[in-house]
């Protein structure tokens, strides 16, 4: 894939750790019932931000085969227990538009009398554009029905960069010429080192670079996926890392930066090394620190920043100590930030905790 032999000369020992979690996990997850092969991995209609206004995204999770990534000897990301929600076996064409077809039919009448507009996001845990994970007979069928739709204004599919190709993006133009698209990329990091060797995600900055130019020509959108506190990095590490990467990002002018701090998934050498002391999710706080350090208001003139962290205030999830007025207000604030894009609702003064102190205290250790 995408890789270079030297990237992984220092994450053998990871690798196997990943491999090793992933058998174990593997062999006691629950069956998947035929049924659940008809029906998607979720689906939602909730407020989200759109380019220029506030609006809801109608979003739909298809259980597909799994992310080939993740499927293969390679062993997937380090954070990644997706592949627990997928079939891991083949799943059909029929099989994945019933999905699309259930969550569509059961929202369809709902998006049409809202008032707002729509940004529909659709994602399988893995690569949208891959074709063993969704052929393309599913792709243009989505896309047929989607563009159809008045209230949509904007589209989002994610995919590894492997399968961002022209043909792909031939296919999806001829289906889209007034809607706004967008392909979400989990970069994670601009610092290769740390995106494979902590991540193990088998991807490097440069080809990164080939995609956005390719993406440029065809005028679509690129959101880029920043990970939060990789394995491995204290605090103070997982500011620098996502506030060098998001001036970076500021500077190639993407279109979108979606900052995921790590939540523990199951299955993961992230929850292995959570289990054993030596990894904490993020701090609110360092979340807050990496924007102030990294944007200016006239950067949030062209690009949009995103955050929408699963399992925000909980312990497998950011947090800062738990106390409930302390994550909620956290969580409001940031939610304040994406939803307006103006940098004064982080400097708010909400709930001041005294957990601050001891933020600030370990922030270099832990
Ligand atoms: S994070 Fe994305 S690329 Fe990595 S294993 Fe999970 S689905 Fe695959
Ligand atoms: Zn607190």
């Amino acid at each position: 894939m995408n890789g270079n032999n030297s990237l992984y000369e220092d994450n053998k020992v990871i690798l196997e750790k990943i491999n090793t979690i992933r058998l174990k996990a593997l062999k006691h997850r629950k069956k998947y019932r035929l049924e659940e092969a008809n029906r998607p991995v979720s689906h939602w209609i909730k407020e989200d931000r759109l380019r220029d206004e506030i609006g809801k995204e109608f979003t739909i999770i298809l259980r597909s085969k799994g992310c080939s990534w993740g499927l293969s000897e390679k062993g997937g990301c380090s954070m990644c227990g997706y592949y627990l929600d997928a079939m891991n076996e083949d799943v059909s064409t029929t099989q994945l538009k019933n999905q699309f077809d259930f969550a569509y039919n059961k929202k369809i009448n709902e998006i049409i009398n809202d008032p707002h507009n729509f940004i529909f996001k659709i994602y399988n845990s893995g690569s949208f554009l891959d074709d063993n994970e969704i052929p393309q007979e599913v792709r243009t069928y989505i896309y047929d029905k989607i563009s159809k739709l008045e209230k949509i204004k904007e589209f989002v599919i994610e995919s590894r960069l492997e399968y961002i190709k022209t043909e792909k993006l031939e296919e999806i133009r001829e289906f889209f010429d007034k809607k706004y698209l967008e392909i979400a990329i989990g970069l994670e990091t601009t610092d290769d080192y740390i995106r494979n060797n902590y991540i193990n995600k088998g991807v490097l900055f440069e080809s990164f670079i080939g995609a956005l130019n390719l993406l440029k020509e065809y005028k679509i959108g690129v959101r880029v996926y920043l990970l939060l506190k990789p394995p491995f990095l204290n605090e103070q590490g997982a500011i620098d890392d996502c506030s060098n990467s998001i001036k970076k990002l500021i500077e190639l002018n993407v279109n979108s930066i979606s900052i995921n701090p790590l939540n523990i998934q199951k299955g993961t050498l992230a929850e292995h090394l959570w289990f054993q002391n030596r990894y904490r999710p993020p701090w609110f706080y360092s979340l807050f620190k990496c924007l102030k350090k990294s944007i200016r208001q006239e950067n949030l003139k062209s690009i949009r920043i995103l955050s929408d962290p699963s399992g925000a205030g909980t312990k497998r999830g950011i947090h800062n100590c738990l106390k409930k007025e302390c994550e909620s207000s956290a969580r409001k604030r940031l939610q304040k930030f994406v939803f307006t894009q103006d940098l004064r609702e982080l400097e708010q003064l909400g709930y001041e905790c005294e957990c601050k102190k001891k933020y600030q205290f370990t922030k270099d250790y832990f």
